[in-house]
């Protein structure tokens, strides 16, 4: 019997391909196993997010050949496709695969990595026109919710965001395809879907045949082929009101958005060249809480980018601050090399970028905190995922606005969606309620 190890580092999008190489190789019989010197071949999937990420890949890669000293070694990823030169450095890689190849790994893999199906490294060309390399199936990991990837790349050359040049120009998945997968994924007992992508609101304007995030959204509600969808993430300026509507209680798109702001000052947004100002930001954060009460609006938030002053970090921090927003994900500034932003003067101290999270961490808290109190004792649906909460054995459902309640209940209930009703918050902002009747 074969056996096959992945390590996946960064995104949702890389675990995403890391579960399609899975899977395919699965289907071609071989099994995942947990690495060691019976190994076959080893996958690293690496990331190149921030220039930690890329260091933390590298790292992972020679741990990884020092563990499975017989196996065959692939990296792939955005490390490897944004810096190959670093990874020739290093011993017994056999393979070092560009994102275009990743879903011809398993065939590489499955004929016992001869050369009827060779991995040949490609570099990004931005010039010819792209195509979306899927999975033939839908992907299943080994969660309760599916993820579908439906777009890849992207053309916006946010100053700071080394994704383009990892990933190449926005390219969609058919709407055909769209809906097989989601179909598969309905079939196979998945209840929620979480569309996901690098960016999701181009999705459609690349293909022949037009379309949009929107047009989609609005056939998968017509359509229903599952319970819900979920989108993974949505720019500011990409959400509208026929967006919003589609997350209404009646219809299939979950209230959940999760929106990159990046910073809440006007100046270092157009140094991003984020095309939004902060009062874009606030009227849109507005309306769909106007149209959604009860919608959780995460956002993303870079913190120190080069020239950042204290005023305008507290521009952003009173910008989130004012608004009713659920929950922060908080990321220092990272240079990247071979984009502009890396080669821009006045680069802020380490330590005042530490600091500068630090204080969003706990604005990030105190949001979770008052996100959770409007949510006490309201009846809402939420999916029972398939695995307890580690630390309590109690069952575990997330509702369709992303709140995690812990549930005592039977375990017949895997995979179901159920009424529930929050009860209690605890310190660390554990969500306990119960099944509803
Ligand atoms: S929209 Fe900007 S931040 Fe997002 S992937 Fe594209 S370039 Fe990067």
């Amino acid at each position: 019997m074969k056996t096959f190890f992945i390590q996946t580092l960064g995104c949702k999008v890389n675990q995403y391909e890391s579960d399609g190489i899975a899977s395919s190789l699965e289907e071609k019989g071989w099994v995942y196993g947990k690495g060691g010197s019976n190994t076959d071949v080893v996958i690293i999937n690496t990331c190149a997010v921030t220039s930690k990420a890329g260091m933390q890949s590298r790292q992972a890669i020679r741990k990884i050949i020092r563990e499975n000293p017989n196996a065959e070694v692939i990296v792939t990823g955005c490390h490897a496709q944004t810096d190959p030169e670093s990874l020739k450095k290093i011993d017994h890689i056999d393979h070092i695969v560009c994102h275009k190849d990743k879903n011809r790994i398993a065939d590489h893999v499955a004929s016992t990595c001869d050369d009827q199906f060779p991995l040949i490294f490609k570099k990004i060309d931005r010039t010819k026109a792209n195509a979306f390399d899927g999975f033939p199936h839908a992907v299943k990991g080994d969660m309760t919710r599916a993820y579908l990837k439906i777009q890849d790349g992207c053309d916006a050359f946010c100053t700071y965001c080394i994704v383009p040049y990892a990933r190449g120009s926005s390219v969609s998945m058919l709407k055909d395809e769209v809906f097989q997968h989601i179909r598969e994924l309905d079939d196979s007992g998945y209840k929620e879907v979480i569309l996901t992508g690098i960016h999701v609101g181009m999705y459609g304007l690349d293909l022949k045949e037009k379309s949009s995030i929107l047009e989609l959204l609005n056939q998968i509600n017509q359509e229903r082929p599952v319970y819900r969808v979920r989108l993974s993430s949505i720019e500011p300026f990409e959400i509208n009101e026929g967006i919003i509507n589609l997350a209404r209680p009646e219809n299939i798109l979950c209230d959940h958005f999760h929106i990159p702001l990046q910073s809440g000052d006007d100046d270092i947004l157009k140094k991003m060249k984020r095309p939004y100002d902060s009062i874009f930001f606030k009227d849109m954060v507005q309306m769909i809480h106007t149209i959604l009460p009860f919608a959780s609006i995460g956002v993303d938030a870079l913190i120190g980018f080069p020239s950042e002053t204290d005023k305008q970090f507290e521009n952003t921090y009173s910008l989130i601050e004012s608004l009713p927003i659920s929950y922060l994900h908080v990321f220092p500034f990272s240079g990247r090399k071979g984009t502009p932003a890396y080669h821009f003067d006045e680069k802020i101290n380490e330590n005042t970028i530490k600091d500068r999270c630090a204080k969003m961490r706990v604005l990030d808290k105190i949001k979770r905190k008052a996100f959770i109190d409007i949510n006490m004792n309201q009846k809402q649906e939420g999916l029972v995922q398939n695995k307890p909460d580690k630390k309590t054995g109690m069952l575990k459902a997330i509702t369709s606005n992303y709140l995690t309640v812990l549930l005592n209940g039977p375990t017949d209930v895997y995979g179901k969606v159920l009424d529930l009703v929050p009860e209690q918050c605890d310190s660390d902002l554990t969500v306990r309620g119960r099944i509803s009747e």
